[in-house]
């Protein structure tokens, strides 16, 4: 069976992070567009509305301005006279195509076709009025094969221009004008079509949805008009922005996944960085030797891991970070024994009571392999555990059952063990006892307080007072002065110390060359 290693795992939660992102984009974009949409789609609708309203009313008034007008005429009927007279007022008209004379049910003359032969008889209006008007809703014209709405009102009548709402005409917002005669007559619609789902009767301005049908009504003096639209046509024709909009809320997201993973990447890469180098075994090893303060003698020294990739030399405190998350750090460890043994293991054979101390981490002290692993390279390398001592951090401590277990396991197989960076976590010295471990490494931040008026000095002899009545063996870290050297020589008691001041972490024949 294939086993997924973490770092796999990490690229593909970086992969899913980066899709999800973009398929939330892409909705929130779908979501965003389809409301922006609707909203423009209800705007375009109102104003459509509102511009047909205005000139079904120009076009009814007009009407009634010239039959008005005309019926005022006192001109003999039909004579040249009133037919020159009608043309001249048909002129001046905008939505009207023609004005004719009636009498009796007849028709006798208009301004386009002139005086008819024989008066004819005129057919029944679809609608007529309280008033008294005449409305044809379409009618064939006598003045050409087509056929066009008729208003008519005592000895005149008004063909309209059937192409007045032409200039409004949008495929996707099909509408009809009605006419509206009174409160107690049902509309009748004189222009377009009328959805056939739209109640005529006692019309009021109102605007919904039926079905997939969205519609708009609205009436005004005797003008009204009824405005509808397929929601399929609307979201056909809205599909470019809309998908437009999805496809820019996918971009943006993807870009924040990618953003967020070029964050993350820095880490990942590491990790996959410092796997591949430990595998090509890039990795190096200094050694800090720890000198016994009283007599300048250097008796062991701590092994210190080193990774420079190409011209970047990359801090252990950074990478070993990075190790314990990425899951690196068992190997890392292991990898550090190993070299220790193999630059390090004739020495420590030929000096049976040198020390070389290896720092370890939490889940090494956990691991119930370790223990065993580390013994099997002692021996094949034939080194005596006693002269490998381990460092841990407090922080490891802090699973205190466990951490006692493996403490013991590995205090029994010969190993020393030392608490690192001590006082820096949170540790006390009543719980150093229950752990039962060698010694403890006093943390630099407290020797750099020698000779100053920190406080934190005044608890150093306390700390060293309580280590030895635990039988604790102490090392001093960061020795970077004479001054810290000697406050800590000048104890009556026996004390190691390692620092810069003491020798600097170096490879493993200059530390060899200390100790011959
Ligand atoms: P640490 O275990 O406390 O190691 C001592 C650190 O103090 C080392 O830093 C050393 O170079 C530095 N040091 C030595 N003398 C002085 C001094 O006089 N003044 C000051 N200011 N610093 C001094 P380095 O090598 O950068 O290591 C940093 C940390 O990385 C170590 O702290 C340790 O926690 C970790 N580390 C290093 N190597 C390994 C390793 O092989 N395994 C594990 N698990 N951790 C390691
Ligand atoms: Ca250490
Ligand atoms: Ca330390």
């Amino acid at each position: 069976m294939r086993v997924i290693q973490p770092l796999q795992w990490r690229i593909y939660l970086h992969v899913t992070l980066v899709i999800a992102l973009i398929v939330l984009g892409s909705l929130a974009g779908s979501w965003i567009g389809r409301l922006v949409i609707i909203r423009s789609d209800r705007g375009h609708m109102h104003a459509l509305s509102s511009q047909l309203l205005k000139r079904a009313e120009a076009v009814f008034n007009e009407a009634d301005v010239i039959l008005s007008k005309v019926n005022a005429s006192d001109m003999t009927f039909c004579s040249d006279k009133e037919l020159a007279y009608l043309r001249n007022v048909l002129f001046t008209t905008k939505y009207l195509k023609d004005i004719g004379r009636v009498k009796d049910g007849k028709f006798y003359c208009s301004a386009v076709f002139g005086a008819a032969e024989q008066p004819a008889p005129l057919a029944q209006p679809n609608i007529t009025t309280v008033n008294g008007a005449l409305i044809y809703a379409d009618t064939p014209l006598a003045i050409s094969n087509l056929s066009a709405p008729i208003i008519g009102r005592g000895n005149a009548n008004v063909v309209l221009d059937p192409a007045a709402f032409d200039a409004f005409n949008d495929p996707a917002y099909p509408f009809g004008i009605m006419f509206s005669p009174s409160d107690e007559q049902n509309p009748i619609g004189i222009f377009g079509s009328i959805h056939k789902g739209v109640q005529t009767n006692g019309l009021t301005e109102n605007a919904g949805r039926e079905g997939d049908i969205v519609y708009r009504n609205q009436c005004h003096g005797q003008a009204c008009v009824s405005l509808h639209a397929h929601v399929q046509d609307l979201e056909a024709a809205a599909f470019p922005i809309e998908a437009s909009i999805a496809l820019l809320g996918g971009a943006l997201g993807g870009a924040l996944g990618v953003i967020l993973l070029l964050l993350l990447r820095k880490r990942l890469s590491l990790g996959t960085r410092l796997s591949r180098a430990l595998d090509k075994r890039l990795l190096k090893v200094e050694y800090q030797p720890i000198i016994h303060l009283q007599t300048g003698e250097t008796r062991s020294a701590e092994a210190l891991v080193r990774w420079r990739d190409g011209k970047e030399v990359i801090s252990p405190d950074i990478f070993i970070a990075v190790a314990e998350k990425e899951g690196l750090i068992g190997r890392l460890t292991l990898y550090v024994i190993d070299r220790v043994l193999l630059e390090m293991g004739d020495f420590l054979k030929k000096y049976p009571d040198f020390r070389i101390n290896i720092n370890i981490s939490a889940d090494d002290l956990m691991d119930p392999r370790f223990s065993s692993l580390l013994a099997a390279r002692l021996k094949q390398a034939g080194v005596r555990s006693q002269q490998v001592g381990l460092e841990i951090t407090e922080r490891s401590t802090a699973n205190a059952g466990p951490a006692v277990q493996a403490i013991h396991q590995l205090r029994s197989q010969g190993h020393k063990i030392y608490i690192d960076d001590f006082g820096t976590g949170y540790s006390s010295l009543a719980y150093l006892g229950e752990l039962n471990v060698d010694g403890i490494k006093l943390d630099k931040s407290f020797t750099q307080t020698v000779g100053t008026r920190s406080i934190t000095v005044s608890i150093v002899p306390q700390i060293i007072d309580m280590a030895l009545a635990h039988n604790l063996a102490i090392v001093v870290e960061g020795i970077e002065t004479s001054q810290q050297q000697d406050y800590f020589a000048t104890l009556d008691t026996s004390v190691d110390g390692q620092g810069w001041l003491c020798g600097k972490p170096a490879d493993a024949a200059a530390l060899q060359k200390l100790v011959v």
